[in-house]
């Protein structure tokens, strides 16, 4: 890896480490962590510093608050938790720069935990404000950034604090995402085939056109697939369409076709007819899917829309799959919070998983993907899990993350 990692860190006793954390967890409505997984997965990072005695101390940020102290995104919650799961005290700061911050700062001892307040609380945040920035960098004399999900943003705890710190090195999490989406992606073993899905093309074909001169094959479902097929001339009913993106897609089809890449794109379909229906004092319709069926072929009956991969589609991409050495996959195959079209984007992580137990590196890369993997009970059977839906999109699309540049090279 070309950036500073945090094991490269050399003479950090007595040290105060400045670590950005990605605490942004789900609260119930009593402010109660409802999934800890953010917190637990940062505790690698905490111990390897406590351990070396340093001070360490925590930011992040959680939910939207627009710039405003909004008490129900407090981390105070977090501190407790991360409390019981180090088996140590983290002390709170109830906000993020200023003199409290600076006053606990200065009484902590080597070993010392502390978590400082939501970011977002200040507008500055999110304006990567270099004033605001600076005093947050104030009680750091090492930043450690683990926080891979917004390292996509140039916020000023995720970029512009590394103007005010010469040492910036990332964190086990962060380390671990530029392994495998980076590195592990820049010579992948062959095959090496890119499973994508989702509702739109728009927001996947930077990922086609990066990974282009790399795949050996791109595996395609979701409602972005009928873009492709209406380009190709076939009949997709009322499908989920990207009209004023047609044009794009043929020229993508025809790049693929001149470098020889396999580009495939479902044999059949789940299809169904949506009907909405308005609702008295509400904005949107009741959907209901009804008259659902398979298609005989690749092309959908007008009047209705495609909302799974049909059987043969699941059958062709298994086969494909389980000879790929590599797999990356980003996004479902069709409306799969919907049980009754779930069935392709389960049969899909679970061909994933068998693909990996046979030899595949698997790498799902964050969103919709991961919550199918994890609902599909194979979580622990792929090869890695990316913490960061936008951020892995963005990393995949070979853009520059902010979050990532501004850590000191190696
Ligand atoms: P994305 O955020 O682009 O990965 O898209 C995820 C969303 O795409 C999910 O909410 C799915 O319900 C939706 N989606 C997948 N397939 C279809 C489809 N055939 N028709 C409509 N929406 C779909």
């Amino acid at each position: 890896m070309s950036k500073l990692s945090i094991a490269d860190l050399k003479d950090l006793r007595g040290k105060r480490v400045l670590v950005r954390a990605d605490y942004n967890v789900p609260l119930d409505d009593k402010c109660a962590i409802t999934d800890d997984t953010r917190i637990k997965e940062t505790v690698r990072t905490i111990e390897f510093l406590t351990e070396r005695g340093t001070k360490v101390v925590l930011t992040s940020h959680l939910g939207r608050p627009d710039g405003k102290r909004v008490e129900s995104m407090s981390l105070r919650p977090v501190a407790a938790r991360l409390a019981e799961l180090l088996k140590r005290p983290v002390a709170f700061v109830d906000d993020c720069i200023g003199e409290k911050v600076t006053k606990t700062v200065g009484a902590m001892k080597p070993g010392d935990v502390v978590l400082l307040e939501n970011t977002r609380f200040y507008a500055e945040e999110e304006d990567n404000d270099a004033k605001f920035a600076e005093k947050l960098a104030s009680v750091g004399d090492i930043y450690v950034n683990d926080a891979f999900g917004t390292a996509h943003r140039a916020h000023a705890s995720t970029a512009g604090v590394c103007k005010f710190i010469k040492t910036s090195a990332a964190g086990f999490l962060m380390q671990k995402e530029l392994t495998y989406l980076g590195e592990e992606l820049a010579s992948p073993a062959r095959p090496f085939l890119v499973i994508l899905g989702g509702a739109k093309v728009s927001d996947k074909i930077g990922v086609i056109t990066n990974l282009l001169a790399k795949a050996d094959g791109f595996i395609i479902g979701g409602a972005m697939a009928y873009t492709f097929l209406k380009a190709q001339g076939i009949g997709i009913g009322r499908s989920l369409v990207e009209e004023d993106k047609l044009g794009l897609a043929k020229q993508v089809l025809a790049k693929i076709q001149a470098l020889g890449v396999k580009f495939h794109l479902p044999a059949d379909h789940i299809v169904a007819q949506k009907v909405e229906t308005p609702v008295a004092g509400q904005k949107k319709p009741k959907v209901e899917f009804k008259n659902p069926h398979q298609s005989s072929d690749a092309s959908i009956e007008v009047g209705f829309c495609g909302v799974d991969i049909g059987p043969k589609t699941i059958e062709r991409y298994r086969n494909e799959l389980m000879q790929a050495k590599t797999i990356v996959w980003n996004g479902p195959m069709g409306i799969f919070e919907i049980p009754e079209y779930s069935a392709g984007t389960f049969e899909i992580a679970r061909v994933v998983a068998a693909a990996t137990q046979a030899g595949a590196k698997s790498i799902i890369g964050g969103g919709d993907s991961v919550k199918a993997v994890k609902k599909a009970k194979v979580g622990d059977k792929v090869t890695f899990i990316s913490t960061g839906g936008g951020a892995s999109l963005e990393f995949l699309e070979g853009r520059e993350l902010p979050g990532v540049a501004a850590l000191s090279d190696k």
